[in-house]
């Protein structure tokens, strides 16, 4: 998986482990937090390995997907996470934002998925986190995030339909406001955000690994092509 030092990824990594897998989780700049997660994971019986990969780099990320299965031996699931956030007004948007945004938000997933998929079997599994903001943007300056994450919808269903011949379900989970490091319940504008949801609160990360884990289960077999809100009723 894709961004699994911190927040989001941290807990799907956590979660996929105890129902039974083993991970290899990327992450930019964050050797101590990943390798904590690293430990977390074996703490639990499973194997675990993070590979330091921008996910911006396209020959980078390739490379960390075939290292993970040099070392598992094979790869059955991929849940691409790694995200960048970044928001502003459109008359401060900097081309190298846009390139940023583009490399790290839409270009990644469809490498990874790209690189992931020579290697997967029936059963296989590719997971997405997009946003609720693909469905509502609901405060200005998101225009960009939005239009990344919105790509994303594209992506799934169009490799679903690639990909489901041969047995492998695609599907992007959309998390509403998140407690983590890139959107703080305890944050400038956490209560106004809050306040969009159905539910008046902020996701803990481990309510949203709980659906990619549902997602990359067996139960899940019949679920292809679908972008799954988890978000509170941000988007009722
Ligand atoms: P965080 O900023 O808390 O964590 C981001 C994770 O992605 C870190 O592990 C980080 O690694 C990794 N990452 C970021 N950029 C790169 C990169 N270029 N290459 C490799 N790894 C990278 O984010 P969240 O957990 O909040 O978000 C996770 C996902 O969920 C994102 O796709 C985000 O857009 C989405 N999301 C989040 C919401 C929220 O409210 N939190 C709401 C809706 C969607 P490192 O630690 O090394 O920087």
């Amino acid at each position: 998986m894709t961004g699994g030092s911190r927040g989001i990824g941290a807990a799907v990594a956590l979660r996929l482990a105890e129902e039974g897998a083993d991970v290899a989780l990327t992450y930019e700049n964050s050797a101590e937090r990943a390798a904590g997660v690293v430990e977390q994971i074996k703490a639990v019986g499973r194997r675990a390995v993070a590979v330091q990969a921008d996910s911006a780099v396209p020959d980078r990320l390739t490379a960390a997907v075939e290292e993970t299965v040099e070392t598992f031996g094979r790869l059955d699931v991929l849940v691409n996470n790694a995200g960048v956030f970044l928001v502003g007004p459109l008359e401060d948007m900097r081309a190298e934002e846009i390139d940023r945004t583009l490399a790290v938000n839409v270009r990644a997933p469809l490498v990874a998925s790209q690189a992931a998929a020579r290697h997967m079997g029936q059963g296989g599994r590719i997971i997405s986190i997009g946003s609720n903001v693909a469905e509502r943007a609901v405060f200005p300056g998101m225009t960009l995030y939005a239009m990344s994450k919105t790509a994303l919808v594209g992506m799934t269903k169009g490799l679903a339909r690639e990909l489901g011949p041969r047995g492998i379900t695609v599907n992007l989970v959309h998390p509403g406001p998140t407690d983590t490091d890139a959107n703080p319940a305890d944050g400038p504008n956490a209560s106004a955000i809050a306040g969009f949801t159905a539910l008046g609160r902020y996701a803990a990360a481990p309510e949203i690994a709980a659906t990619v884990a549902h997602l990359a289960g067996a139960d899940a077999g019949y679920i292809t092509g679908a972008v799954i809100a988890v978000d509170g009723g941000f988007t009722a």
